[in-house]
């Protein structure tokens, strides 16, 4: 039987792997992520599957269906974390997976194709600066190049790979084939406020938003704080305090929008000088690729116009961009299905947080299942979920599990 107790208490016995005292941080390929990936390799073993770590580092089992081989069901989610991350942000999602396995396995019970789970080992990208390499990898999408990406130490990930054991010629080996992967679903924390707001547990994920990453560069003069009058400066850092202004300004004009400057550097950096360079990042994020799209041509053209005006020199790169990730129809209808079976109203929402499914749309159809956490709060220690609302997404998910029907 399905034990939201269970799933708290392994969010919590993961949680203990940490390399911040008194907090949690496990970060790709450390000590910790050893110690977190042999605890859920275990746990898979005991909930009747094969499991094992993959050349990527992501933990893989697998619970044969009605004979071996078949297709599979893919569930899962990511055991990294950002830095002082909370306990359930992506570690819910691998936890209730297992323990929806567990449930069929203790009842004999054997599906029409197989199930597997996957806890990714990098989604955050907080080691080496690139998000989702476990489950690029898994679709077959990971770039060669990421090998030798630098954690902050200047170490690169082919090393990182080889000192945990794994073998990075190997990493083609992960890519799983189309008509291997029936479907892909991950139950994950909504790390929003609306279903709180609603006063519901689940919900239903309609499509993970895509997002623009921007580093833009602005070149003004240096000079001295005291002795350069206001009209012949040409100060950076003021020209980049109107960018900020303006990109809030620009994504606040449609609901569906984000935007965000979370990164500002200005130099030289002294109390008594003329700041002459700044660099800083833009993220823009919506469920449309034409609005996203939109927003970040006329942030450009507005930091363009500012800056001519200034006086000031602008670099604006493109940092990374990925589109729109829909939920599969098909799927939706089926997980809405298990959310009114368990009595619960159905309500579906967009992901405004890039999540695994975005590299797995590649090999195939995905769907998502969020469950409510405290206050909409994530990548925070105040990371909260009730023990209710874990058993409530692991009911929908096991039944959508149990009632799954291949499309055709
Ligand atoms: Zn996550």
């Amino acid at each position: 039987m399905l034990s939201s107790e269970r799933i708290m208490q392994r969010c919590d016995q993961l949680a203990r792997h940490s390399e911040l005292p008194g907090g949690l941080t496990r970060v790709f390929l450390s000590p910790e992520n050893r110690a977190a990936n042999e605890l859920v390799l275990g746990w898979m073993r005991e909930a009747g599957m094969q499991a094992k770590l993959d050349a990527i580092g992501n933990v893989a089992g697998r619970y044969e269906g009605e004979r071996p081989g078949l297709p599979c069901l893919m569930l899962g989610s990511h055991l990294d974390t950002v830095r002082d991350a909370g306990k359930y942000d992506g570690m819910l999602g691998v936890v209730s997976a297992i323990e929806c396995v567990d449930s069929l396995h203790s009842r004999n019970i054997r599906l029409p194709f197989a199930l597997e789970v996957i806890g990714f080992g990098d989604e955050e990208g907080v080691r080496f600066g690139t998000t989702m390499l476990g489950s690029r990898a898994v679709a077959g999408a990971f770039d060669c190049n990421n090998l030798q990406a630098r954690d902050p130490q200047g170490k690169t990930l082919e090393t990182a790979l080889r000192e945990f054991g794994l073998d990075p010629q190997k990493i083609p080996q992960v890519k799983r084939n189309k008509g291997d992967v029936l479907a892909y679903a991950e139950l994950h924390i909504e790390q929003g406020p609306v279903l709180e707001a609603e006063g519901l547990p689940v919900g239903v994920v309609t499509a993970i938003n895509g997002f623009s990453r921007l580093r833009v560069t602005l070149s003004g003069m240096a000079g001295h704080a005291g002795t350069v009058p206001m009209r012949l400066r040409r100060d950076a850092l003021a020209a980049a305090a109107e960018c900020v202004l303006m990109v809030e300004r620009v994504a606040a004009r449609d609901a569906e929008l984000v935007g965000t400057v979370g990164r500002i550097e200005a130099s030289p950096g002294a109390i008594n000088v003329i700041p002459g360079k700044v660099v800083f990042t833009v993220d823009v994020r919506a469920p449309r690729d034409e609005l996203r799209h939109s927003c970040v041509s006329e942030v450009r053209r507005e930091i363009t116009a500012l800056c001519q005006r200034r006086r000031i020199l602008v670099e604006i790169e493109n940092l990374q961009e990925l589109g729109v990730a829909p939920c599969a129809g098909w799927l939706m209808a089926q997980m809405d299905r298990a959310v009114a079976a368990e009595g619960l109203r159905v309500r579906r929402l967009p992901s405004g947080a890039g999540h695994d499914g975005m590299a797995l749309k590649e090999i195939a159809d995905i769907a998502m299942l969020f469950v409510r956490c405290k206050g909409g709060v994530s990548h925070n220690p105040a990371e909260s979920i009730s023990a209710e609302d874990a058993e409530a997404g692991a009911k929908v998910l096991l039944r959508f599990i149990s009632g799954f029907e291949t499309r055709g």
